[in-house]
This record gives C-alpha cells, sequence and structure tokens, in this order.
C-alpha cells in the first residue's frame, strides 16, 4: 500500500472537511507497473455528490464578489503548494499512472504553470466599460463566474489535466465539485491534501467526489445547480454528455479524442523530426490526446526516416517508472494494453512491416510494450482510424502537399497536428489545411499554459490555456447604464 503524508485520508472533501465514508464503499486502485493494488479510495453515494454540489452553491458569491486579489491568491498558493510539493506528488502519481519519474514530476511543474499563469492575467477578467455609448447609455461589461462547475478528468495527466480547468475555475471565482478517473485519484487526493493545508481557499469552492462515473455523472448532468461541465476524456463520453445535458442547455468545455497526423516533408530536417516525434509520441507511454497517431513521410525520404526512427526506438528503455532511469512505463490497463497490441497485428495482417519492436506474438504478460514503429500504414487499418493510445509509431506514404493535408483531414477528430519542413510558406498553408486546433511546425510540443489549446470537430468544444481557457468559466453581463 502506498504511504504518504499527503494521502492521510483516502476519502472525498466535501464542504471543507474530508468525507467520513459511513458506508465503507471503495474502489481499488493499482500501479501498473506492479499489478499490485496500492489504495483503497471512497466510492462515494449520490446523495455524497449532492451535498457536494449543495455545498458548492454555498461557498458561490455573486452580490459580494470574492476580489480578484483573494482569487489570485488563491491561485499563488495551489501553485507555491505544488512546486514546493512537486517530488512527492510526483512520486504518487509515478505510482498510480506509471509514466517515468521523472516525467511524472515535470507534469506537476506543468500543473502549476498554469495557476502561475492564470495569477498573472486574472485582472483580464475585471470589470471595464466600453468606449462606445449606445443608445445613450455607459456599458460596462462585467465577467460573472458560471456557477457550480463540474470538473471531469480522466487517468492520462492526473495533475495537468485538473490544472487547466480549475485554474480558470477558480480565476473566476466559480465553486466546482471534481471527479479523477478511477485509475488515478491518489494524485487529486493529494491536490486536495496541499488546498487544505496550504491555502485559504473558502469550505466549499473545491469539492472531491470519487467513485462511480455514472453516480456522479448522473447528478452533475441533472442537478440545475451546475450550469456548466468541463470534461476531459473520450469522443463517446463527451457525445453522452451533450445528450445528458441537453434539457437544461448547459454549457461544456469538452476536450475529447485526437488522431494526431505528423507530417515529415522530403525538405525537413530528419534528425530534428525523428527527435521531436519520439519525445511527442512516447509521451506518458504515448497515452495522450497529442501523441501522433499517423505519421505521413515523403515517399523520398520515408527508408531514411524510418531507420532513423528504428535507431532512437531501439535504444529505449522500458520499466518501472518509479526507478528512475527508464524511457516508457506501463500501459495503465490490460484493456489499454491489448488495444495496442489489436493495433500492431491488425496492421502487419493488412501488410504493413514491423521496423522495430516486437511481433505480437513474442509480447510477454505484463503491461509493458514495446516501443514500435510498423511502415506501409493505410486508411483501412485501425491504427489509421483510431487513437492508438500507447507506444506505436504507423508510418504511412505521401506524394504531394495536397493529398497529405486531405489525409490528415481524413478523421473525425482535430486537435493536434504537426508539419515538419524547411518550407515556411508550404507550413502555412498546411497549417491553415489542417482542421486541427494545433498545429506544430517543426516542433512536435504540446499545449503551454500561455497559449490556448482545444479541438476542432469531434475532439471538443473550448479551449483551454491562455486568455481563451481563462475566460471558460465566466459568463459576460452587461449592465447599461442610462442617466
Ligand atoms: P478514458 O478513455 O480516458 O478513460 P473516459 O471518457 O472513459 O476516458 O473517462 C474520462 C473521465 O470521465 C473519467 O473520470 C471517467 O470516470 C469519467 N466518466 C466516464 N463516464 C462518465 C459519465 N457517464 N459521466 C461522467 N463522467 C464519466
Amino acid at each position: 500500500m502506498i504511504e504518504s503524508p499527503l494521502l492521510e485520508k483516502l476519502t472525498g472533501y466535501i464542504g471543507g472537511r474530508w468525507t467520513d465514508n459511513e458506508h465503507g464503499n471503495t474502489f481499488d486502485v493499482y500501479n501498473p507497473a506492479t499489478g499490485k493494488v496500492i489504495a483503497q479510495v471512497a466510492s462515494m453515494s449520490e446523495d455524497e455528490v449532492n451535498a457536494a454540489v449543495a455545498s458548492g452553491k454555498s461557498a458561490l458569491r455573486l452580490t459580494s464578489p470574492y476580489s480578484i486579489e483573494t482569487r489570485r491568491k488563491w491561485l499563488e498558493d495551489i501553485r507555491d503548494a505544488l512546486k514546493a510539493n512537486k517530488e512527492e506528488v510526483g512520486r504518487i502519481l509515478c505510482m498510480e499512472h506509471g509514466k517515468p519519474l521523472q516525467e511524472a514530476q515535470g507534469e506537476v511543474d506543468y500543473a502549476a504553470g498554469f495557476f502561475d499563469y492564470c495569477s498573472k492575467h486574472i485582472q483580464a477578467l475585471d470589470a471595464h466599460t466600453i468606449p462606445e455609448k449606445p443608445k445613450d447609455c455607459t456599458w460596462t461589461v462585467h465577467y460573472r463566474p458560471i456557477g457550480v462547475t463540474g470538473l471531469i478528468t480522466p487517468w492520462n495527466f492526473p495533475i495537468g489535466m485538473i490544472a487547466k480547468k480549475l485554474s480558470a475555475a477558480l480565476a473566476a471565482g466559480c465553486p466546482s465539485v471534481i471527479k479523477p478517473a478511477s485509475e488515478t485519484p491518489l494524485t487529486m487526493i493529494a491536490l486536495f491534501s496541499l488546498m487544505d493545508k496550504h491555502t485559504d481557499i473558502p469550505d466549499g469552492m473545491v469539492n472531491l467526489v470519487m467513485g462511480k462515473a455514472s453516480v456522479i455523472g448522473k447528478v452533475l448532468c441533472e442537478s440545475p445547480d451546475v450550469p456548466m461541465l468541463s470534461f476531459t476524456g473520450s469522443t463517446e463520453v463527451g457525445r453522452k454528455l451533450i445528450v445528458d445535458t441537453a434539457d437544461q442547455v448547459k454549457k461544456l468545455a469538452l476536450e475529447l479524442g485526437g488522431n494526431a497526423p505528423f507530417i515529415v516533408f522530403d525538405d525537413a530536417d530528419l534528425d530534428a523530426a525523428a527527435d521531436n516525434l519520439i519525445a511527442n509520441k512516447f509521451r506518458g507511454g504515448g497515452q495522450t490526446c497529442v501523441c501522433a497517431n499517423r505519421i505521413f513521410v515523403h515517399e523520398k525520404v520515408a527508408d531514411a526516416f524510418g531507420e532513423k526512427l528504428a535507431e532512437r526506438v531501439n535504444k529505449m528503455t522500458v520499466g518501472d517508472g518509479i526507478n528512475g532511469d527508464v524511457d516508457l512505463g506501463p500501459l495503465i490497463n490490460q484493456a489499454g494494453y491489448d488495444k495496442v497490441k489489436r493495433h500492431v497485428q491488425d496492421a502487419l495482417e493488412k501488410g504493413a512491416t514491423l521496423v522495430a519492436g516486437k511481433k505480437p506474438e513474442d509480447l510477454g504478460n505484463d503491461l509493458f510494450f514495446p516501443p514500435t514503429v510498423v511502415h506501409g500504414v493505410n486508411r483501412d487499418m485501425y491504427c489509421y482510424q483510431e487513437e492508438t493510445f500507447g507506444p506505436l509509431v504507423p508510418m504511412a506514404l505521401f506524394r504531394t502537399e495536397e493529398e497529405v493535408i486531405e489525409a490528415g483531414n481524413d478523421t473525425e477528430f482535430g486537435l493536434a497536428s504537426y508539419v515538419f519542413t524547411n518550407d515556411a510558406e508550404r507550413a502555412q498553408r498546411v497549417a491553415a489545411g489542417l482542421r486541427f486546433g494545433h498545429c506544430g511546425w517543426n516542433t512536435g510540443t504540446g499545449p503551454t499554459p500561455e497559449a490556448p489549446f482545444g479541438g476542432m470537430k469531434a475532439s471538443g468544444i473550448g479551449r483551454e490555456g491562455g486568455l481563451e481557457g481563462l475566460f471558460e468559466f465566466v459568463e459576460a453581463q452587461t449592465v447599461p447604464r442610462g442617466f
């Protein structure tokens, strides 16, 4: 079992207090590197989730709002607490998610960056008077907190994803009811321990509920006291939330699946492209929605690029992330592992060739999937159609710019994309043609606190990060003043 000063309680947190879990229902949390149970965490009832919403409602202040200075202090205090406890939070994250320790600790820094960004830009949420005087009135625009928000996060960035949502919600003055994924609730509990000990956030502003998604989702979708949900996860669940909240016309911020194209032109710096692809593709074990999923390589450089990839991939180490110097940890669970295996098997059966990695029949019985590269992929293969969410690099060929833009867009998703070329004009054309919220030019880097990030098409609604993200949790209210 995991021991940590940040995990003294393994229950929910409602109205400024840890819940007592009187009914005794729990669920198990596993370390994917060892397969062992490391904690048993309270699974909350519908009544408890309702209590969390009620407690959020009691903390919402409309007529005497929390000042900008007060809200800035909450954000700064969370940032500082995360930075001061980066090693321990990162250790907990590593043990429940499996990503290498350094990467896990880096995620804590990344999370602190969102609180920092919002604290520095919160003034943008102050009211302002517009210079024009339509209808002979003086118009003031106020940014009101939308109300109690449900924040639902996935397991692939146990601290990063909540940081994006919570920083903007607190900046807006919105209370929240937070639900982490059941695979990774411990990092969230650690965050609540830090907020409990190191901040003056009022009781009821932040509430933690864990357990059955169906029970928690139902309350959050049906309660008229929750006017907004911010969700990161699968497109399938995102669609369900749209349907389940349609009656009340709730505001939804959705960051859903991706199927990122990574395009390498024949004039690109192939070493830089290969280095960037490795860093991008194997982050979090390949289990991120911005990981390159379809690698389109110009036919003139495909063999050379494949060799560069194989050379790098063959040097990668796979193992328990807690041991420090590994490049790749385990996949999150058996279902995740089986999906990657199915994608590799399907691609090989349909004519792709294995450039690096193991054949499906040679794989072991744990959750450690070797980094794998296949060549000769086409649109009939699962790995082209679906997000693999694992350490598989599927390469496909292309000949022309028009053809590769069309192929890149040949998916219902539109989250991240990447283009490698030394021709600036071509890069601008390709970026504009790709219907993706993010298009890296000669870089495989993902979202940062300073820039808006989000999806087009079935990859979602809304943006996180940047000023756009800061404004997600407010309602603009205009107050024209007549004389
Ligand atoms: P993933 O495939 O990354 O696990 P999911 O969409 O299944 O993505 O889950 C993302 C988050 O949404 C998790 O916290 C999960 O528990 C939660 N979730 C799943 N189903 C629902 C639902 N019906 N209502 C609310 N939250 C849900």
